[in-house]
């Protein structure tokens, strides 16, 4: 089995509180939240970094952004504004190496982030 924390949530062998999913990405609650509302979207593909990303990952991560568009609908924080992050290696803070989009939102964020 994959040693992936995220492949693992993929697959549901750990739980996590799912709130989208189609075939090629899946998104669930964080469970350290940093915001009313933070969500992360993951592809179902395995890639560890955005410096992994290869020229037919393109449209998964399309499909991220629209899963987050979609989510911030129905979570009603699209017109007030929301973040979508992603953090590549430890440098910028990334702690799960399977790619992974935050979104943020339901509060004020400030700029530039930390
Ligand atoms: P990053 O620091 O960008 O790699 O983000 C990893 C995120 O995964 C952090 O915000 C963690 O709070 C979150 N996280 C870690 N373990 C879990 C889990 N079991 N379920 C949901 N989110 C998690």
């Amino acid at each position: 089995m994959t040693d992936c924390l995220f492949c693992k949530i993929r697959d549901g062998h750990i739980p996590s509180e799912k709130v989208y999913e189609n075939d090629d990405v899946m998104a669930f609650r964080d469970v350290n939240p940093q915001a009313p509302t933070h969500v992360l979207i993951i592809p179902n593909k395995h890639i560890p970094t955005v410096n992994d990303l290869e020229d037919e990952d393109a449209e998964v991560l399309g499909k991220m952004i629209l899963a987050a568009q979609d989510i911030a609908g129905y979570e009603g924080i699209a017109e007030e504004g929301y973040r979508l992050v992603l953090n590549c290696n430890a440098g910028a803070g990334q702690t799960v190496f399977h790619v992974h989009m935050h979104l943020l939102g339901g509060r004020a964020m400030t700029w530039p982030p930390g």
